[in-house]
């Protein structure tokens, strides 16, 4: 199983997680052609798609993708983007209930952005162990004191890059103000790195990060020092395999 990166930033976000019979789609802010070249065609694999929130870098498609299959988040969310909620193909998830989409074991968690009923996700596959998704959140106030196998985090910016921009004319004033409130810094990501259980984490992906405010190959080097873990940053194409505890 693996898992492939459509986009990730604030120019839209798609993620595609698969083996040769099962997928489930996460975001649906990439146009729904990248995400049927992403499955090689094979739509009829997918189990469904997860929408962190109504934003349109993370929902702006939801209508292509629904056409196609189950898509599931938040009532607010489905409201924000004037879809009824219990309509075709439109499920609304509560937070932290489980529930299952295909062979995936999901549960939801509230997120802090300005947007109503945002949330990331703790998604289960045998073949994939367990993944926490967490992006568009100016920080998180649960703990994550449970083993994570790979670890998809937002890492935006840093407060300094952000006020450089700003300082150098390269983004608005409101702009970075937004940013700083309503996304997580390095910073806050660390923190919520350090509260999580990382003993047996393969992997920590950075996402989102802003494409003025951000440093990829700063934040991962940042983000290995502090956990000790690989640490990679996501854009386009970017894809991971999964590996598995072996089973003693
Ligand atoms: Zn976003
Ligand atoms: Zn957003």
């Amino acid at each position: 199983m693996d898992i492939t990166t459509l986009g990730s930033g604030s120019s839209g976000n798609g993620y595609v997680i698969q083996n040769k019979s099962e997928a489930l789609i996460i975001e649906c802010g990439i146009n729904y052609k990248h995400a049927v070249e992403a499955l090689g065609g094979n739509v009829s694999k997918v189990n469904g798609c997860l929408v962190t929130h109504s934003h349109s870098d993370h929902a702006g498609f939801i209508q292509q993708y629904a056409k196609a299959f189950n898509v599931y988040t938040t009532k607010e969310t489905l409201e924000e983007r004037n879809i009824k909620p219990n309509t075709f193909h439109y499920c609304p998830i509560p937070l932290f209930k489980e529930f299952k989409v295909g062979k995936f074991v999901i549960k939801a968690f509230d997120t802090e952005h300005d947007t109503k009923g945002p949330c990331g996700f703790i998604v289960y596959h045998e073949e994939m162990g367990t993944l926490l998704f967490l992006t568009d959140t100016h920080h998180i106030k649960y703990k994550f004191d449970f083993p994570l196998d790979y670890i998809f985090i937002e890492c935006n910016h840093t407060d300094e890059l952000v006020d450089n921009s700003i300082k150098n004319g390269i983004i608005p004033r409101k702009v970075g103000i937004r940013a700083k409130a309503t996304h997580m810094s390095l910073e806050r990501c660390i923190n919520c790195l350090k509260a999580c259980d990382t003993h047996k984490t393969k992997a920590i992906v950075l996402i989102h990060i802003s494409a003025n405010n951000g440093d990829g190959y700063g934040f991962c080097k940042a983000i290995a020092k502090q956990t000790g873990k690989p640490t990679y940053f996501a854009t386009k194409g970017f894809k991971l395999d999964f590996v598995i505890d072996s089973k003693v």
